[in-house]
């Protein structure tokens, strides 16, 4: 079940939720490819890439998408962009890099635990995102 918190704003994302399936990643409970991580946030692969490299970047906390999101944990997401961007772009030798945030079903989000999308890139890759 998705929980937004919008009766209890002040709570919002302080504790794991039961069935989030990027909850149990934080918590090491399922594997995952860890390639960054602070106090707050962690980076991993994703585990269907749509190209080499393709990682997302989670908060720890959980907050179901942008609009769970309080601004502080958002500047500690976009904070770890470029870090992580840069380290995968030299992993992978892409050349460009796409940032992409799905919200709601509507926008394709699967899981609600909010992440960003990094898509490494390359001249002539044919994907459409
Ligand atoms: P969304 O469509 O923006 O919600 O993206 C969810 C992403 O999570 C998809 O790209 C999935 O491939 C990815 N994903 C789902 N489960 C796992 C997992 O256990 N490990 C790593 N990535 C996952």
């Amino acid at each position: 079940p998705v929980s937004f918190h919008d009766d209890a704003p002040g709570e919002v994302g302080i504790m794991p939720e039961a069935d989030c399936i990027f909850c149990k990643i934080v918590k090491g409970d399922i594997p995952c490819a860890r390639i960054y991580e602070t106090e707050h946030v962690l980076a991993f692969l994703d585990v269907a890439p749509v190209a080499p490299g393709h990682t997302l970047v989670i908060p720890k906390a959980h907050y179901a998408n942008l609009f769970d999101l309080p601004e502080e944990e958002g500047r500690r997401l976009f904070a770890a962009l470029a870090p992580v961007g840069r380290a995968i772009m030299a992993a992978t030798g892409a050349s460009g890099i796409n940032v992409q945030m799905n919200n709601y079903e509507s926008a394709g989000q699967v899981v609600f635990h909010a992440h960003l999308h990094l898509i490494p890139r390359r001249a002539g890759d044919g994907l459409a995102l």
